[in-house]
């Protein structure tokens, strides 16, 4: 494990798992000299924050890897990245996101929580701005999406 300011690096099979808060301190640019053989896999779940300094990196990042030819792929993407993603374009990059993760709230039992998308499986659905019906793992009844689909699902609209 390493870290970088507030955010945390550790390899994990084919991915880079970061977590904590992306500021300038985690150098996100220079995160394509670490790709193999041309693909860079990102898994997100764990990032918490990211501000403005942050942002920029994440840009250059991507735009590293284009220029490169580098595939970057973005596992179980974090709420507070999705959010990032929607309102800057150019968050996005040529990114292939492979899931993440999406408010859902149960009317039955009030519980409200982070769920995980495939985006893949679900692509049709979601180009559809439908969101995948999710289970309560409190009480089981069908929880209903907690945000605007048509927001929510914007980036992944490329
Ligand atoms: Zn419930």
């Amino acid at each position: 494990m390493e870290t970088r300011g507030r955010m945390t690096i550790d390899a994990q099979g084919d991915a880079l798992v970061l977590a904590g808060a992306i500021d300038e301190a985690a150098a996100l640019h220079e995160m394509t000299g670490r790709a193999a053989a041309g693909r860079l896999t990102l898994d997100l779940a764990g990032v918490t924050f990211i501000n403005s300094l942050g942002v920029r990196d994440w840009i250059r990042m991507q735009a590293a890897a284009q220029k490169a030819g580098i595939a970057v792929e973005l596992r179980r993407v974090a709420e507070p990245l999705v959010h990032q993603l929607n309102m800057i374009i150019a968050t996005r990059g040529n990114a292939t996101v492979a899931s993440f993760f999406a408010p859902y709230a149960c009317d039955a039992c009030g519980r409200e929580e982070s769920l995980l998308i495939d985006a893949i499986q679900n692509a049709a659905a979601l180009s559809r701005l439908e969101p995948p019906p999710m289970t309560c793992p409190e009480c089981g009844a069908q929880m209903a999406f907690n945000d605007f689909p048509e927001r929510y699902f914007s980036f992944l609209a490329v």
